[in-house]
């Protein structure tokens, strides 16, 4: 299938300096990494008004690096080079990256699939629950956002035209992470995915972040009125009860019915995806 795109410019920045500054004098420019995500809503009309590629690949915005207190994922890291890390090792990024088929993770980068903004990719869900922090730049200055505050809306990145995602930066620390998910199709974008973090001190919370993705009517988003209900409770049986009714009624939940299924049974899928989740999180080591 063609990319069904008007670009009829091509070009390949080598600073970034000059690539922000194209980015934004021209609206009709877009960046462009592994081009995955623009061929697969390019059909759907979204880059119709895009005439001009600016290329990321030159910018030397690649490779996983180890930090004081964080790692370090360059922008244009392919999502299989960050799957085979020997450094950054955790379970849940593990599990959200395998759930993307190999041909994609050989060309998809890590800036494109935060860029996009869609609800039911999984890296940023792992990415949210793990705290990561998104280095911004337009080339001359530089900031960090937090992953959790990064999207205004679904397809709605919250970033000014002229900056582009230069890194992710995520906190190194002993959190027990689950990634899971739930798709109609054995390969298919997932209708409900979950990733917990946890902190625990014998079997007490000290600390949790619960984020979710799929089919929902908002970006990938935290639950942030579960997490307060579950900091400093101890778990067991009665609590993972507790947590599965929470998230169903979350206020950050927002889901409606559509062609994948109901609101109803979107609300029982996540619940039921926290309480596994939260089952195999404590049984880490
Ligand atoms: C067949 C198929 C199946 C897929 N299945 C899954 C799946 O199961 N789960 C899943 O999570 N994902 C899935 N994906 C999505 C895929 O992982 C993303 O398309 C990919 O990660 C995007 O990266 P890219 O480099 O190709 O982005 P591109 O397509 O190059 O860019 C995407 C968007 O991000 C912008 N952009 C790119 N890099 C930057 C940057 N550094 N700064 C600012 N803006 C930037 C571009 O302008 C564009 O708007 C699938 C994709 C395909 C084609």
């Amino acid at each position: 299938m063609p990319f069904k795109t008007n670009v009829s410019k091509y070009v390949k920045p080598s600073s970034l300096e000059d690539a922000c500054e194209i980015l934004k004098s021209d609206e009709k420019a877009c960046a462009i990494a592994g081009g995955t995500a623009i061929f697969l809503f390019s059909v759907r009309g979204f880059f119709s008004q895009i005439d001009t590629f600016v290329d990321l690949e030159a910018l030397d915005l690649h490779g996983i690096r180890k930090l004081p207190n964080s790692y370090e994922i360059g922008a244009t890291t392919k999502l299989q080079d960050v799957l085979e890390s020997e450094l950054i090792r955790y379970d849940c990024l593990k599990s959200a990256l395998l759930s993307i088929p190999r041909e994609v993770r050989n060309m998809g980068t890590v800036g494109g699939e935060v860029y996009t903004a869609a609800p039911n990719f999984d890296l940023p869900v792992a990415l949210m629950a793990l705290n990561a922090m998104l280095k911004v730049t337009n080339g001359k200055n530089e900031r960090t956002i937090k992953m959790d505050e990064f999207y205004s809306d679904v397809f709605s990145p919250n970033i000014e035209r002229g900056f582009v995602i230069k890194a992710v930066q995520l906190p190194i620390n002993e959190l027990k992470t689950v990634y899971k998910r739930v798709s109609n199709t054995a390969h298919g974008f997932s209708l409900a995915s979950l990733c917990v973090s946890l902190a625990l001190e014998e079997l007490v919370i000290k600390d949790i972040t619960v984020a979710i993705g799929g089919s929902i009517d908002t970006p990938p988003t935290r639950l942030f009125d579960v997490e307060q209900e579950l900091r400093g409770s101890q778990i067991d049986s009665s609590l993972l009860e507790k947590g599965a009714k929470k998230v169903k009624k979350s206020d950050f939940l927002k889901v409606s019915s559509d062609y994948t299924s109901s609101e109803s049974y979107k609300r029982h899928l996540f619940a039921y995806l926290f309480k596994e989740a939260l089952k195999e999180v404590v049984t880490k080591r």
